[in-house]
């Protein structure tokens, strides 16, 4: 085996071969690749020392020089505190389900276009200048702009179910939430009447109405308007009549109702 001559510190000749470099290339090895097991290089180590065992055995001046590499040490030294380095790197989760990872990346992409794109198209049919907050329940509209004319409660001897608000004729009737159009068409006392089943169980119901935009099943959103104002039915003047029903049967004063969803009346 080819050998070097080098001085040591303390004036000893030190020798070291090529093999040495063989170490450094399996260590090297072990920690560059990482899927090795420590026992696997530990094995392989061991071997590599094992070999070398005689060639170590050198001699200065006919007289065996006492001397120990450190890469000498038996394989728990020399890998003993690298060994635990090798085991974090298995901390690291290979990707084992990168095709899952980026079909839900896409998929996420898409459902957030489409929301955005719905959101657009709703704001397309939201009629202009119409007032509308964004509440828990979703963007919630004031059903018609006009004049407050009479509120929620008992009135000429019976309960009034909703509020009414006066203006010209034909004024924009608006969706107040999203929601689905159960009747639109003449009904006895509202003249015509439309009733919306919103997403989250309520019913909205318009009266009085002289035209009509959405038909029975069309899906309506809040602001989009669905109707123009009229005297039809009971009805003592140009005005919509409006009644909210959160559970689906039981009318409520639709002031606070549109107040605690930041419309008001
Ligand atoms: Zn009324």
């Amino acid at each position: 085996m080819q050998t070097q001559t080098q001085r040591s510190p303390r004036g000893r000749h030190r020798k070291f071969n090529a093999s040495q470099t063989t170490k450094g290339r399996i260590a090297l090895v072990a920690v560059a690749t990482g899927a090795v097991s420590t026992a696997g290089v530990g094995g392989a180590a061991a071997a590599q020392l094992q070999a070398e065992s005689h060639a170590t055995e050198n001699t200065e001046n006919g007289t065996p020089v006492d001397f120990q590499l450190a890469t000498d040490a038996a394989p728990e030294a020399v890998l003993g505190s690298s060994a635990p380095q090798i085991l974090t790197l298995a901390e690291y989760k290979p990707v084992i389900n990168l095709e899952e990872q980026i079909d839900a990346a896409v998929q996420y992409n898409t459902e957030r276009v489409e929301a955005d794109l719905a959101a657009r198209a709703a704001e397309a049919v939201r009629v202009e200048g119409a007032t509308v907050a964004q509440s828990a329940d979703g963007a919630v509209a004031k059903p018609a702009e006009g004049a407050f004319t009479s509120g929620f409660g008992p009135r000429w001897g019976t309960f009034h179910n909703g509020i009414d608000i006066a203006n010209a004729e034909g004024t924009p009737i608006l969706a107040v939430m999203d929601g689905t159009v159960v009747d639109s068409g003449p009904a006895s006392g509202y003249g015509n009447w439309i009733r919306i089943k919103h997403d989250n169980g309520a019913l909205s119901i318009y009266g009085h109405m002289s035209s009509l935009n959405v038909a029975v099943g069309e899906r309506v959103t809040a602001g989009q308007q669905i109707a123009g104002m009229g005297n039809l039915g009971f009805s003592t003047g140009t005005h919509l009549h409006f009644e909210i029903h959160p559970d689906g049967n039981t009318p409520v004063d639709p002031v606070p109702w549109f107040a605690e969803r930041g419309i008001s009346i």
